[in-house]
């Protein structure tokens, strides 16, 4: 009886696998497709300063629209794109377009301090993702210090000495460096004290936990620990003024979210600039 359950729940299980494999393999043909067609492109979410409600950012977010009109979420194929190797050209294409954005908004006059550009760890590992990236800055006229790398605290596990050999390179050439989704992995607090990096950013997870019974002591301890360690601190997620005001009040100095923005596209940003400028200006505040 034993054996024949076992057996059972095998055959489904290779059946689940097959299908799963077939569905990927299927969407990673689309996914190829998608990016040689220009059907990928990126939206841009402001990070203001919590304070003085200053523009001072954007992060680029990757997103994909099939010819069906269908978003699919990032979360969905970046791992599909990090598992068949795309995401060597995919990531280099998205700092190179994220670039050319913030040297079009400096050209209007329009443009923040800097602009994040999310960085998977398969990209990290690359031997010349430096050059990529001094590729990207030449070819678009960036300044290095304008661009900020937003690497998730996995990669910071994975592979010590490669990753603290790149962060010191990328300090050298004043690239900016944020550690994100932080409290999310196991970095060790030893080794992060030692990481020339810029910033943390604390985890939508944390923000949304405000609201709970367990309110923002997560986020209130990362708060603390970036400060102690000299690191600057961004808020992701904040979508109510109670994130904002507690976020401040604790010393978090920036953050982006719903609140302010959903992430939009290249079009809508002059327009939203001016606005945002417009209102901090006369002194109006959210
Ligand atoms: P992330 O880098 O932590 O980006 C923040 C995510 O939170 C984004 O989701 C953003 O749209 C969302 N978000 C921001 N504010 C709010 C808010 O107030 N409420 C809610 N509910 N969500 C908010 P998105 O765009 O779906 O991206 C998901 C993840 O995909 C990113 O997380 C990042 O890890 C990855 N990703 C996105 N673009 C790229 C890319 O170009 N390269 C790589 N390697 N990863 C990317
Ligand atoms: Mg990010
Ligand atoms: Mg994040
Ligand atoms: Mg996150």
């Amino acid at each position: 009886r034993t054996k024949g359950h076992q057996r059972g729940s095998h055959t489904i299980f290779t059946r689940e696998m097959g299908i799963e494999i077939r569905e990927r393999a299927r969407l990673m043909q689309h996914l190829h497709k998608a990016f040689d067609a220009d059907r990928l492109f990126l939206a841009y979410q402001p990070q203001v300063d919590l304070n003085s409600h200053r523009l001072i950012g954007f992060e680029a977010l990757l997103r994909w629209r099939t010819d069906e009109g269908l978003m699919i979420p990032p979360n969905d194929f970046i791992p599909l794109a990090e598992h068949s190797g795309l995401i060597i050209s995919l990531g280099a294409w998205v700092l190179r377009t994220a670039c050319h954005t913030m040297v079009q908004l400096q050209q209007a006059g329009l443009a923040p301090e800097r602009m994040g550009v999310n960085v998977s760890v398969i990209q990290f590992r690359q031997p010349d993702f430096i050059k990529i990236v001094e590729t990207a800055l030449r070819d678009t006229g960036l300044q290095a210090h304008h661009l900020e790398l937003e690497i998730t605290e996995s990669v910071t596990m994975a592979g010590a000495e490669l990753f603290e050999e790149s962060l010191s390179k990328f300090k050298q050439m004043g690239v900016q460096v944020a550690i994100d989704d932080f409290g999310t992995g196991f970095s060790s607090l030893s080794y992060l004290d030692k990481l020339p990096v810029d910033r943390l950013k604390i985890d939508r997870a944390f923000v949304n936990q405000i609201d709970t019974p367990e309110g923002p002591r997560i986020a209130e301890l990362i708060t603390q620990l970036g400060k102690k360690l000299g690191l600057l601190l961004i808020a992701e997620g904040i979508e109510t003024e109670h994130h904002w005001q507690v976020l401040r009040d604790m010393g978090c100095h920036e953050g982006q979210g719903f609140l302010i923005a959903k992430p939009m596209i290249e079009a809508d940003l002059a327009d939203w600039i001016r606005n945002w400028n417009k209102q901090h200006i006369s002194g109006i505040n959210i």
